[in-house]
């Protein structure tokens, strides 16, 4: 396969996203029939630091705020939050199929379902967020892609299951690319640049040098690379959406890792079709 250089097609279709009171959507996705939602951590009732729409316990959050903001957001989307499936997430690529909700979320950082009324989600506070569609075969898929899931080639990976399992073409899927830390705030290091460099073809499109007098540091664009990801599969560049939203630079919007450390909070991604 031809490697594309990045310029081609690192300004294009970054889409703004339709703002509710508690999540982005896609507008020409969102509908009666089908979603792709990207949580803001705007409306809920969690108190400080996981201010205030906080979907994760792991952190410190009570479980009985996190069970409202649960409820607030599925509420806004016209869904249960008992046909909501999410996973334990482990920066790994671990892929799940989901046919029944499961009572304890399994160990994944990705989840597909070919069911209407189940919507799978994924959180993150950094780490980027993709929701995929195949409308013609009725299949939802929401992916966990921080540096580690990247470096694992986790969406390609989906991109293949879901052809195996259920015949979806890469033509006919349409893939959001969520709020996640921009190559503004992502700087790295040697721990991240490394496998980066051994796993991902022409690493240096995505790598950004920033000389700060004497020294010099790399930030890397998460979101490029997956969506090169998603084009090296088949994925047509005009189905691919891109919230195009640092998570770090917009404190007012979303959780971040990098931004607030060990207490942060998450945003939830998820996707599926309505019954
Ligand atoms: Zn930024």
């Amino acid at each position: 396969m031809a490697i594309l250089p990045a310029s081609s097609i690192a300004k294009h279709r970054s889409v703004t996203l339709r703002a509710s009171e508690r999540a982005f959507t896609l507008p020409d996705l969102s509908g009666p029939e089908a979603f792709m939602a990207f949580s803001v951590r705007r409306g809920g009732v969690s108190s400080s630091p996981y201010d205030s729409l906080n979907f994760s316990v792991g952190q410190g959050d009570t479980s009985d705020s996190v069970r409202t903001n649960f409820d607030r957001l599925t509420e806004d989307l016209e869904i249960e939050p008992k046909h909501m499936a999410t996973c334990k997430q482990v920066h790994g690529d671990h892929i799940e199929i989901i046919r029944t909700i499961p009572k304890t979320p399994p160990v994944a950082d990705a989840l597909i379902t070919p069911i209407k009324g189940v919507f799978v989600a994924v959180k993150t506070a950094d780490c980027l967020p993709v929701l995929l569609l195949d409308k013609s075969r009725g299949i939802a898929s929401a992916v966990h892609a921080g540096w580690r899931g990247t470096v694992m080639r986790i969406l390609p990976k989906v991109v293949d299951r879901m052809a195996k399992e259920f015949g979806t073409k890469p033509e006919d899927m349409v893939a959001a690319l969520g709020p996640a830390i921009g190559p503004c705030c992502y700087e790295v290091d040697d721990k991240v640049l490394n496998p980066f460099r051994e796993s991902i073809p022409d690493p240096e499109r995505f790598i950004t040098v920033v000389n700060n007098g004497n020294t010099a540091s790399r930030r890397i664009d998460l979101a490029l690379v997956n969506r090169f990801e998603l084009i090296g599969k088949g994925v047509r560049e005009e189905n691919i959406h891109h919230a195009n939203l640092c998570t770090c630079c917009n404190p007012d919007l979303f959780f971040s890792y990098r931004r607030d450390g060990a207490l942060s909070g998450r945003q939830i991604s998820l996707t599926g079709f309505r019954i």
